[in-house]
């Protein structure tokens, strides 16, 4: 199968076309006349599928939240071609056994590359650690996200564990019985960096979205710790005096404008080594409750691309280079995925950002069954408009990209 994709954009190279051959890129630019499919992307960006590492996808267990399949067809048409599932699951992915559960169920489903969390703590209980040397072998890596790990005594010895099995923690620092929202995420981040120097463990901080927060990371990162964070498009994007309605409630929550500027800077100046959606459907009964006893969460796969785009890129703040090694590059990298490049001889993996074209974000084009997304209504720009693996086409916006 030829495939060959006209009138692209490629960062940092003047080819407007691509072809790909039986999954594999085989040139950017030059013409091709006996490809099997023609698409025009319309000068779209292409870009490498992007990298999510924090996403609920609800399967197993709460499958009338979203489920596998429907949360791969929305990443797929965001943009997101690796998702790394948090294990707030039923089973929890605290054993092999209960892993493979949701294994089967990722290779039945999935539509793009799905790599479970499993969880630091049984149950994610916080109270007895679970079979990490077993589960190391089939995970990139450990997180109780959703809830904190608050027995530092258990966190120290899950550290040294996992450092002696050589993989990652993923951490949602949010220290329990602290004053406030905002103490409880310093606090937590300012324990777990002391725990993780005196262990020695490779360490990752969840949605950080605090100046405090970010002060402490770049002073551990300047001591030479082994330690990352990622920042999400809503934290980047969206302050606390916009709250609506439950589709802004979410954990943390929207923060101070002063917050919101230290995020960005953060991006910039590399204290936040990645963005990461924190994606997290919800029925839409339990969010049209009543906003205190609504859950915290929102979806985030298909408006990655264009709140960041629009607030960010088309601004002038950060550049296409680095929204991709943002969203790729370094998420790839940290997590130890082999992925992130567009060249020829590669496997073909990546997406098409329409960043001429202005649009409004509709409830009605979201995948699944969720629709709590703050940015309902939003006219933004960078949306995804073509998704490729392989040679499989996962997504197209027909009214951008046609077959020619
Ligand atoms: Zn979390």
């Amino acid at each position: 199968m030829k495939t060959l994709l006209k009138n692209v954009t490629l960062i940092g190279s003047d080819a407007d076309s691509l072809t790909v051959v039986d999954g594999v890129i085989t040139a950017l630019g030059g013409a091709c006349f006996d490809a099997d499919r023609v698409f025009d992307l319309g000068n779209a960006t292409l870009l490498p599928g992007a990298v999510d590492v924090h996403a609920h996808l609800r399967e197993p267990g709460y499958e009338y939240k979203s489920t596998i399949l429907s949360a791969t067809e929305s990443a797929a048409k965001g943009g997101i071609t690796r998702i790394m599932a948090m294990p707030n699951l039923k089973p929890v992915p605290d054993s092999t056994d209960n892993l493979a559960v949701e294994e089967d169920l990722i290779k039945k489903y999935a539509k793009v590359f799905v790599y479970p969390f499993a969880a630091l703590t049984e149950g994610e209980k916080g109270e007895r650690l679970s079979d990490i040397e077993a589960l190391a072998k089939r995970v990139k890596a450990f997180s109780d996200d959703g809830v904190c790990v608050n027995d530092l005594k258990l966190l120290e010895e899950g550290m040294r564990r996992v450092k002696a099995v050589g993989g990652i923690i993923a951490s949602h620092a949010e220290r329990k019985g602290a004053c406030d929202p905002e103490e409880a995420e310093y606090r937590a981040v300012a324990e777990e960096l002391e725990l993780a120097a005196k262990t020695g463990v490779r360490y990752h901080f969840c949605h950080m979205s605090l100046r405090k927060s970010f002060r402490l990371i770049a002073e551990a990162k300047r001591q030479g710790m082994d330690i990352t964070c990622e920042v999400t498009p809503h934290h980047l994007t969206l302050d606390l005096s916009m709250i609506k309605d439950a589709n802004w409630k979410m954990n943390p929550p929207l923060r101070k404008r002063s917050d919101v500027e230290a995020s960005i800077e953060a991006l910039r100046d590399g204290t936040a080594d990645m963005i990461a959606t924190d994606h997290a459907p919800h029925a839409k009964s339990e969010k049209s409750a009543d906003y205190s006893a609504a859950p915290n969460g929102i979806l985030g796969f298909e408006t990655m691309f264009p709140a960041v785009y629009t607030a960010l890129v088309k601004t002038g703040i950060i550049d296409m280079k680095t929204l991709s090694e943002k969203t790729t590059a370094n998420p790839a990298k940290r997590f130890g995925l082999d992925h992130g490049r567009i060249a020829v001889g590669e496997r073909a993996e990546f997406i098409a950002l329409d960043t001429l074209g202005k649009r409004v974000y509709t409830e009605r084009e979201i995948c699944g069954k969720a629709v709590n997304s703050p940015y309902i209504g939003a006219g933004m720009y960078g949306f995804n408009v073509f998704t490729m693996i392989g040679d499989k086409i996962l997504y197209k916006f027909d009214e951008k990209v046609k077959e020619a």
